[in-house]
């Protein structure tokens, strides 16, 4: 069985896995403790936020650890929105964010929040100048993706930021970085990002390890409540051995990073070229758009089906996103790009990662192209 979801998750790398284990089987400690237990394992949870700051050029004291980008997006989103009412309760997002953004936003509608969704083109790409002109006096928090987990659409994120800076620098950014890091550069520093979040498990770390950058002398208001770990932003004992694999692995993505696209947009291109050629496919990627997904619509196929015959073909990819493959609604990326229902119920995703040759992308081809030569007669049209 071939492996196309790294969009959803990646396996975590060997030396991830055995830097780990070592840690927990030999330093178990509590960091905050004040004996010599917690002081080797405060000393490692400092090494790793170096590695963590180092990988994406920021501050130590402005990386949050918390348990992944979930959880990141949501102490962005509320934690800013909470700390900073007094200014305006107005937040600008979009349709296609990820749902622990989305829903968050929406959340916050619902305790009285202004929120205004900026539409996005036929490509999922959102337009700056249209970001800029949805300020109002009101708005605190500007939240949108770097990358689109299910299209590979990228927003313009440094040109936003630029814009923002220059007319409303009271208003906050925040950049779900999840799909981007170590995919492209990622400087959210010098794209005047406030706040960014990444997921390890997306770059061959851990799950349950990610981190919130908090650029310094921003405020949030901390989303749960106990002890003082995570500069008061993030109360909970550190997983020490989760963080620190999550350091190496953003340090060993960070160094393949430019490898790493050039390696997958060949492929990319590949199979962009092949999804092109089957009639029965429409492609809703773009060549502009990240170098390691391909997404397309099957319309008249449900998009299970297709993927359980593509499985018995002995490949596996994705239907939407996995947080939302199990919901039977549309993809709301694929609606706010224009697409129809069919279009946006009969959607896949292919994600390649660092590991995947040319081989591997010829048995997906195949197993695109038997697949099609099975299901054609099942087709509703
Ligand atoms: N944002 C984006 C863009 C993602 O792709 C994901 C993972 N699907 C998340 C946030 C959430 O990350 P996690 O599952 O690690 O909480």
């Amino acid at each position: 069985m071939k492996y196309f979801d790294y969009a959803a998750t990646t396996p975590p790398h060997p030396d991830v896995i055995r830097t780990m284990a070592e840690i927990m089987e030999t330093q178990f400690g509590n960091p905050s403790s004040i004996h010599g237990y917690g002081e080797r394992a405060d000393q490692l949870l400092r090494r790793a936020r170096s590695g963590c700051a180092a990988a994406i050029g920021v501050k130590p004291e402005e990386i949050v650890f918390t348990s992944g980008a979930t959880e990141s997006n949501n102490l962005a989103i509320k934690g800013a929105a909470l700390r900073y009412q007094s200014r305006g309760r107005h937040i600008i997002t979009t349709a296609t964010e990820h749902a622990s953004v989305y829903e968050s936003v929406m959340q916050l509608q619902q305790w009285g929040w202004n929120v205004t969704l900026v539409p996005v083109n036929s490509d999922g790409v959102v337009n700056a100048q249209q970001v800029v002109d949805a300020i109002r006096p009101d708005t605190v928090l500007v939240s949108l993706m770097h990358v689109n987990n299910e299209t590979g659409a990228i927003h313009p994120i440094a040109e936003i930021g630029k814009q923002l800076k220059k007319k409303a620098p009271r208003v906050l950014f925040h950049v779900d970085g999840v799909q981007g890091f170590g995919k492209m550069e990622a400087t959210p520093a010098a794209w005047g990002a406030d706040l960014y979040s990444l997921s390890a498990h997306k770059i061959r770390g851990p799950k349950g390890a990610g981190l919130l950058y908090v650029r310094s002398g921003v405020e949030l208001t901390p989303l749960l409540s106990g002890g003082s770990q995570e500069q008061g932003l993030r109360a909970g004992t550190e997983n020490v051995a989760l963080l620190v694999g999550m350091a190496k692995a953003m340090r060993m993505a960070a160094e393949d990073q430019v490898d790493f696209a050039r390696r997958t947009t060949v492929l990319r291109d590949r199979l962009m070229e092949t999804i092109r050629a089957i009639p029965e496919f429409e492609l809703n990627s773009r060549p502009e758009g990240a170098p390691h997904i391909v997404h397309f619509s099957y319309p008249g196929m449900k998009a299970e089906v297709a993927l359980h015959t593509l499985e018995q073909l002995g490949v596996t990819i994705s239907t939407q996103s996995a947080c939302s493959s199990r919901s039977a609604e549309p993809s709301r990326a694929l609606l706010a790009m224009g697409r129809d229902a069919a279009c946006a119920v009969g959607g896949l995703r292919i994600s390649l990662g660092d590991e995947h040759t040319e081989e591997d992308v010829a048995l997906l081809e195949q197993a695109l192209h038997q697949m099609v030569a099975q299901l054609r007669p099942l087709e509703r049209r």
